[in-house]
C-alpha cells in the first residue's frame, strides 16, 4: 500500500501545519477535524487533522500515534471557519484551532502504554522498556516513560505494540474539578462604624486592610483567595476572627452559578413591535444578518429568546453571545427560564473539565443552545439556525491576543458557512455595523421602551460653574448630584453611581516637584489603592508601597490626583452614613461569583448605592434604581484613540438606560467639564441617531472606520531602539509593497503606541489605511514575517478595535 500523510494542526505558534504519516490501522477512521495525537520533538501533542492525503513532504515524516475519538472533533463548517480566521487576521491555524476547541481538549501526553506480553526477551531500549514497566506497575504515560529515560522512547514503545508486547491506550484528559468546599472568612453582621474601625485596629493596620478587602468583596471571600490572591497570611485571617468582627466558614464551591439562579419567566404576549421583528428575522435568507436598533429597555431580549424558541420548533440549536457573562446574570436567567435544560451556559467559571463536557452536550445536540461570551461563538451547536450577538458595539467582542478576530465577523462567517442566521442587538451600534445595514445587514428598529415608558430625563451639570458641596478633597462633588442622592435614599430607593476608574486614585504626584509615580516596567502612572494600601500598575500588576516621602525632592506630603472608585467610595460612606454602599469594579469581583453576589444585593434591596466602573453600565434591569449619576464623563473623553468619543457616548448611553426602568421611573445626573462635547450633548437627549451622524462625519478626514479599514502592526520588545529600527524597516516594506501592486492604502509611521512600554516592552506601530481587500494581500504578506526576530515581537491587529 502506498504511504498516506495527513496535515495537522498543533496548538503552537507554527506558521504552517506539519504533514505526519498515516498508520494504515487508522486509514479509514482519519478525517478533517480529527483529533489525533503526534510526536511533536520530545513530547506528544494533541493536533487537529486539517487535510488528508496530501503530498509526501521533503523529509520522511513521523507518525500519528493515535486517534483518540470515534468522530471528528471540529465540524468541517467550524474548520473552515478557523481557516478563514487565520486568513484574515494573519493568525497560524494551530492557535486558531486552539481557541475554537475547549483547552480541555488539547491535553499533553495522553496516550499510556501498558505491557502485555512481558515474558519475551527483548534487547535494546525496548528490552529496557520491557522491565521498566514490570516495575513500575505495568503501565506508564509515555511522556512518564520519556522523562525517566531522558531520551524519546516513541519509536521503541512503537516497535514493542508491533509485536503486541504492549498495548497503547489514550486517557481522556483529567476533566474533574476535584475540590468541592472551601473554607471561607465572612464579616458579621454588625459592622462597626469608621470611627469604632479607628480604635479597633489602630496599630493593627494589616487587619484593617483585610477587613476592608473583605468589605469591598461583599463581606466575604474564601480563604484561599484571600492568601493566594491579595497575600493574607493565616495569622491575620485568625487575628480577624479572634477581634470578634469575622468568622470561619465552610462554603460549597459554585460549580454552575446560573443554576439555581432563579429562572425568570418569560412575558407572555410579545408587542406588536417585537412581533414585527421576529418575523423579520424568520424571513431572512440563511446566512443572513440583521441588526436590531432599539432602545434600552425596549426589550431586545424578548425577541431573541422568540427567534430561538421558532429555531428550536424547527429542530435548530442557537448560540447567544453576550459581552461579559458575569455582568449579565439577568440575561442568562430570562434564557434559562425559557429553555431550562436546551441550555449550556460556557461561563469563565468552568474548569477545562467542565466546559469539555458542555461541548461535548451540545455537540451531541443534547442541549441545543449555547450561553457565553466572545468564544461561544465556537460553540459546536448542532443545525445551527440562530447567532445572536448582545450589545454587539462593546469591545469584549475583539480578542485580545492571537487569532485577534472580532467576534462580529466570525459569526457572520459561519453563520454564511451553515446557512444560519445572525442577529446583533444594541440600543448604540457601533459605526461599523450602521453603516453595513445599508448593504448586506437588514435594519430592524424598536424606537421605544417597553410600556412606553419614557427614557430617563438626562441632566448634564458642568463642573466648571455648577455649585459643589465644599470639603469632597479632590473630588468634585456638585449640590445636585448630592441633592438627589439624598432624595433617593429618602424614598427608600436606589442609586448607581458611575465613575470608571478604579484603585483610590488615579496617580500619586508631589505638589512641589511635580514627581509622578509611574510603572518601573510600562509608561503608565501608576494607580493608588487603599485596600491593600500599595501603588499598584493596573497592565502589568507591577506593585509597591505607598511612598511616604517623594523619591525626587524628598517632600513628605503627597498629593493623589483623579478619584478613583475605592475614594469615592470612602466619601460616600462618610457623606451619607446610614446608606448601605458597595463597590464592583475590577477589584471587588477577582472571586467567581462576586457579580452575582453584588448584583443580588441591589436586586434584593441589601444595598442602597451601588459605584463602579463600567461594569455596572451592562444590562442590568432593577426597577427600583430611580437615580443614575455619572460622576466624571470626562475620564475617557481625550485617550489618544479614534473610539474615545464612540466609547464616551455608549457608556453613558447604556448606563442612563438603567434608570427609570421601573413604574417609578428615574433620572440621570451627569458631571462633566465638556458639556458641549457631541458625545455628551448627544447622549444627554438619548439621541443615538444624531451622535452616530456626527461621529461618522468626523471619520471622514482624517478617515478612520468606517470610511476605511485599519491594520495595525505592533512591534514590541525589550530594548527600544531595536524596535523602533524594526517598526521602521516594517514601514519602508509596506511602503514597498504598496507602490509595487500600486494598492490604495496609507502607511502611517513608524510611531511609538500611545502606551509606549507595557510589562518592560516597549512598543511601536506602524498603522495601514486602506480598503479591506488591499489590506487583506498586505496582511497574507506580513504574516510570513510572523517569525520572532531575536526578542522582538510582531503582532498584527486587523481591525482594531483600540490603538493605545
Ligand atoms: P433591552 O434588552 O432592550 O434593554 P429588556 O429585554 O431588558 O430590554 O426589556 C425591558 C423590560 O421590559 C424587561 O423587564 C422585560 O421583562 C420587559 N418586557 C419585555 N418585553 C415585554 C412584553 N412584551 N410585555 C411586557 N414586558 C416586557
Ligand atoms: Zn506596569
Amino acid at each position: 500500500m502506498t504511504p498516506r500523510y495527513a496535515l495537522v494542526a498543533l496548538p503552537l505558534p507554527l506558521a504552517t501545519p506539519y504533514t505526519y504519516r498515516i498508520p494504515e490501522a487508522l486509514g479509514d477512521r482519519i478525517a478533517p477535524g480529527c483529533r489525533v495525537v503526534v510526536p511533536v520533538r520530545r513530547r506528544e501533542l494533541i493536533g487537529l487533522i486539517v487535510e488528508v492525503d496530501v503530498d509526501a513532504p521533503a523529509a520522511p515524516p513521523r507518525e500519528i500515534l493515535a486517534l483518540p475519538d470515534s468522530e471528528p472533533a471540529v465540524s468541517s463548517q467550524l474548520l473552515a471557519t478557523a481557516q478563514w480566521i487565520a486568513g484574515y487576521y494573519g493568525a497560524p491555524l494551530g492557535l486558531t484551532l486552539k481557541s475554537v476547541l475547549p483547552g480541555g481538549m488539547w491535553g499533553e501526553s495522553q496516550v499510556m502504554v501498558s505491557l502485555d506480553n512481558g515474558g519475551r526477551h527483548l534487547g535494546g531500549l525496548a528490552g529496557e522498556i520491557a522491565d521498566w514497566l514490570k516495575q513500575h506497575g505495568g503501565e506508564a504515560a509515555v511522556s512518564s516513560m520519556s522523562r525517566a529515560f531522558k531520551r524519546p522512547v516513541w519509536d521503541a514503545v512503537e516497535r514493542l505494540s508491533r509485536i503486541d508486547a504492549v498495548s497503547l491506550r489514550v486517557r481522556a484528559p483529567d476533566t474533574d474539578a476535584a475540590r468541592l468546599t472551601e473554607r471561607t472568612l465572612s464579616l458579621l453582621p454588625e459592622r462597626p462604624t469608621l470611627i469604632e474601625r479607628d480604635a479597633l485596629f489602630r496599630r493593627r493596620p494589616r487587619q484593617r486592610e483585610l477587613y476592608e478587602a473583605l468589605e469591598s468583596l461583599g463581606g466575604s471571600a474564601s480563604v484561599r483567595h484571600l492568601s493566594q490572591q491579595l497575600g493574607f497570611g493565616d495569622g491575620v485571617v485568625r487575628a480577624l476572627v479572634k477581634q470578634g468582627v469575622a468568622r470561619i466558614g465552610e462554603a460549597e464551591l459554585v460549580r454552575d452559578p446560573f443554576a439555581d439562579s432563579p429562572a425568570t419567566e418569560p412575558p407572555a404576549q410579545l408587542t406588536p413591535d417585537q412581533r414585527a421583528a421576529v418575523s423579520v428575522i424568520e424571513t431572512l435568507e440563511p446566512g443572513r444578518s440583521a441588526l436590531l436598533f432599539g432602545v434600552t429597555g425596549s426589550g431586545k431580549t424578548l425577541v431573541y429568546l422568540e427567534a430561538v424558541r421558532r429555531v428550536l420548533a424547527q429542530g435548530g440549536g442557537a448560540i447567544v453571545l453576550v459581552p461579559e457573562i458575569g455582568l449579565t446574570p439577568q440575561t442568562v436567567s430570562r434564557f434559562r427560564g425559557a429553555f431550562g435544560n436546551e441550555i449550556a451556559v460556557l461561563h469563565s467559571g468552568l474548569s477545562d473539565g467542565e466546559r469539555a463536557d458542555a461541548w461535548r452536550l451540545l455537540r451531541r445536540g443534547e442541549r441545543r443552545v449555547a450561553v457565553g461570551a466572545r468564544s461561544a461563538v465556537f460553540a459546536p451547536v448542532a443545525r445551527l439556525g440562530l447567532i445572536v450577538i448582545d450589545e454587539e458595539h462593546e469591545a469584549s467582542y475583539k480578542n485580545g491576543e492571537t487569532p485577534r478576530y472580532h467576534t462580529r465577523d466570525v459569526a457572520s462567517v459561519r453563520a454564511r458557512l451553515e446557512g444560519a442566521r445572525l442577529v446583533l442587538g444594541s440600543a448604540t451600534p457601533s459605526l461599523e455595523t450602521l453603516a453595513s445595514t445599508e448593504q448586506q445587514l437588514r435594519l430592524i428598529r424598536l424606537p421605544e421602551r417597553i410600556g412606553a415608558r419614557p427614557l430617563p430625563p438626562v441632566d448634564l451639570i458642568d463642573l466648571r460653574t455648577a455649585p459643589k458641596v465644599p470639603d469632597t478633597g479632590p473630588l468634585a462633588w456638585s449640590t445636585a448630584l448630592d441633592e438627589a442622592i439624598v432624595a433617593t435614599l429618602a424614598r427608600r430607593e436606589q442609586a448607581l453611581l458611575l465613575l470608571n476608574r478604579r484603585g483610590f486614585a488615579a496617580f500619586l504626584q508631589c505638589p512641589d516637584c511635580g514627581e509622578v509615580w509611574q510603572c518601573p516596567r510600562c509608561t503608565i502612572s501608576l494607580t493608588v489603592h487603599q485596600a491593600p494600601a500599595a501603588l499598584r500598575c493596573h497592565y502589568c500588576m507591577h506593585e509597591e508601597p505607598l511612598p511616604f516621602t517623594c523619591r525626587v525632592c524628598a517632600n513628605p506630603v503627597q498629593q493623589m490626583r483623579g478619584v478613583g472608585t475605592q475614594q469615592l467610595e470612602r466619601l460616600l460612606i462618610e457623606r451619607y452614613p446610614k446608606a448601605r454602599v458597595a463597590r464592583m469594579d475590577l477589584d471587588t469581583t477577582s472571586t467567581k461569583w462576586s457579580h452575582q453576589r453584588i448584583l443580588g444585593g441591589v436586586e434584593q434591596g441589601t444595598i442602597d448605592i451601588l459605584i463602579g466602573t463600567q461594569m455596572i453600565a451592562k444590562g442590568l434591569d432593577f426597577p427600583n434604581v430611580t437615580l443614575v449619576g455619572v460622576v466624571d464623563a470626562d475620564t475617557g473623553l481625550y485617550l489618544p484613540d479614534f473610539r474615545s468619543a464612540e466609547r464616551t457616548f455608549q457608556l453613558l448611553a447604556q448606563v442612563a438606560g438603567r434608570a427609570g426602568r421601573g413604574p417609578k421611573g428615574g433620572r440621570v445626573l451627569v458631571q462633566t467639564r465638556h458639556p458641549l462635547h457631541h458625545a455628551l450633548a448627544h447622549a444627554a437627549h438619548h439621541d443615538t441617531e444624531r451622535f452616530l451622524g456626527t461621529e461618522r462625519q468626523l471619520r471622514d478626514v482624517p478617515p478612520y472606520p468606517p470610511a476605511v479599514s485599519l491594520v495595525n502592526l505592533i512591534y514590541s520588545g525589550p530594548a527600544e531602539r531595536d524596535v523602533g529600527r524594526s517598526a521602521a524597516a516594517l514601514a519602508d516594506w509596506c511602503a514597498g509593497l504598496v507602490a509595487k501592486y500600486q494598492l490604495p492604502v496609507t502607511v502611517l509611521g513608524p510611531a511609538p503606541c500611545p502606551l509606549a512600554r507595557i510589562k518592560e516592552r516597549w512598543r511601536w506601530h506602524v498603522l495601514l489605511k486602506g480598503p479591506s481587500d488591499s489590506l487583506g494581500r498586505i496582511v497574507r504578506y506580513a504574516a510570513r514575517r510572523l517569525k520572532r526576530e531575536g526578542k522582538i515581537r510582531l503582532v498584527i491587529d486587523r481591525d482594531p478595535v483600540s490603538l493605545l
